[in-house]
Parts: C-alpha cells; sequence; structure tokens
C-alpha cells in the first residue's frame, strides 16, 4: 500500500507557493477485502445497474480468441458514489460513476483504448433513477489472467492534493521541487500519487508526459480514474502498472481514452 509520505502537499505548498497553480484535487482509494453490497462503493462488487439497460459485453478480438467470439459480459471493475469521492470530476447532476472492462488481453484494441490491456466500459448514472436493478448480471465467458478479476473490495476514499510529474513542471519549479524533496528523506509523496483514484495527475515513469485531446470536442482531456495493480484487489495491470482514464472536463458524453503505464 502506500508509504508515509516524507513531504506534505500543504508543506510543499508554502515552500513553494508558486506551484498551487498545478496542484489537483484527487482521491485515493483505499481498498479492503468485504463483501460489499450495490449501495456501496467498490471495487469488484456489485453494481447498480438497470434491469432494462443491457450489460455491456466484448466481442473484440483477444489472446484467447482471435474472432472475439462469442462476445464476453464486461466485469464490475469500480462503483464509486459521489458521497465517497467528492470532486471536480463529478458531472453535475450525476452521482454514481461506473467502469466495467472485458477481463481479456486486446492486442489491437480501437485507438481509444489501451494495447494489451482490458478493455473497459464506463457509466455514469443518478442513482436515484435505478428504481428497478439488475440482480443478476452475467459472468463473463472467457478470461485471460486472473489479475482481472477484482476480487471484491470496499473502498475508503482519501482526498489528497495531487502534484505532478516533476516533467510536467517549468525547469524552475522542477529543480525547487527537486531540491525540496531531496533536502528530506529523499521520498516523493506528494507528486503523482499512487494507488486506485479519481482525478489528480498521473505518472510518468515510463515515458515523457502525454496530452490527450478530446476526439469530439479538441479539449485537454484530464485523468478522471486510476486502475492500480495491488494485492488487496488482486488486480495486475501491465507490469505491475496502472491503467488510467482520461475523461473530456467539458462533457462527460464525450469518449475517454485509456493507458497502459
Ligand atoms: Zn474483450
Ligand atoms: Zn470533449
Amino acid at each position: 500500500m502506500t508509504s508515509t509520505p516524507s513531504l506534505t502537499a500543504d508543506a510543499v505548498l508554502a515552500e513553494i507557493p508558486e506551484l498551487v497553480p498545478y496542484t489537483r484535487d484527487a482521491v485515493v482509494l483505499h481498498p479492503e477485502r468485504a463483501e460489499p453490497g450495490f449501495r456501496d462503493s467498490s471495487i469488484g462488487g456489485p453494481l447498480l445497474w438497470p434491469r432494462d439497460e443491457p450489460w455491456p459485453e466484448c466481442s473484440l478480438p483477444d489472446e484467447t480468441d482471435p474472432e472475439g467470439v462469442p462476445a464476453t459480459a464486461m466485469v464490475p471493475v469500480a462503483q464509486i458514489y459521489r458521497h465517497d469521492a467528492p470532486g471536480p470530476w463529478w458531472p453535475a447532476d450525476r452521482d454514481v460513476l461506473q467502469v466495467l472492462w472485458c477481463p481479456n488481453e486486446h492486442w489491437d484494441p480501437p485507438a481509444r483504448q489501451a494495447d494489451a490491456a482490458p478493455v473497459l466500459e464506463v457509466r455514469w448514472r443518478r442513482a436515484a433513477d435505478v428504481t428497478d436493478r439488475l440482480t443478476t448480471p452475467p459472468s463473463p465467458s472467457r478470461c485471460d489472467e486472473d489479475g482481472y478479476l477484482p476480487q471484491a473490495c470496499t473502498i475508503t476514499g482519501d482526498p489528497v492534493t495531487d502534484l505532478p510529474f516533476r516533467e510536467e513542471l517549468p525547469a524552475e519549479l522542477r529543480a525547487r521541487l527537486e531540491d525540496l524533496v531531496r533536502a528530506g528523506d529523499g521520498g516523493d509523496g506528494v507528486t503523482r500519487l499512487a494507488g486506485w483514484k479519481l482525478g489528480g495527475w498521473p505518472t510518468w515513469h515510463l515515458t515523457h508526459p502525454r496530452v490527450f485531446a478530446c476526439r469530439d470536442c479538441g479539449t485537454e482531456m484530464a485523468l478522471l480514474f486510476t486502475v492500480a495493480s495491488d494485492d488487496e484487489t488482486e488486480v495486475v495491470v501491465g507490469r505491475w502498472g496502472d491503467l488510467r482514464i482520461f475523461a473530456c472536463p467539458a462533457d462527460h458524453a464525450h469518449a475517454f481514452q485509456a493507458d497502459l503505464h
């Protein structure tokens, strides 16, 4: 799990107030093995799903079946109720965020999906709209990897202030932040905070920072959700990496983009 940060965001911002415009709200989600209900925020738990809405399935070619047949049911990855993780990422009239995926590895998925990863689906809901709930969603007909079947966990939201990776800062600010980190015990507990999270900054420890433009309107997309690899959920993506969902801040109905890091 997350280690004790050697620096706090407050301490960094007091020392370098020029970083304030670079801060982003985030909620780090701490998973704990449990039996969540459909009214709970969860990872790998039951979703509040309308009976009359088709359950998402995937018919893209995957590692197991090069034809992608038969289409396979997706599985719940996360369900977040707004009251458990309030923040600027919520559309005004929605209070549930649901993330599902096809638990198979896809080598050449549509461009907005991450390569060599499960194919994602995102739904925003109003809980009050779901009066007749689907109680027995279908199970996937095939699954490549155990790491793509999250163990059911409840989650506790930890609101934090997240700072960008140093490469995303102007050189002068980057140097001052690096000095500050070095003056402590060398640990960096203030930038691109690790773990399952809503909002915040993505990590870019493998490649240079990348900006995604919304394919529908061109707006610069923001990190919405990070799927982390960890022992509690038994999710493993990439090489013990993160699968990130970027969303358009202008309109939640615009298509998300995913990347694996
Ligand atoms: Zn699939
Ligand atoms: Zn857009």
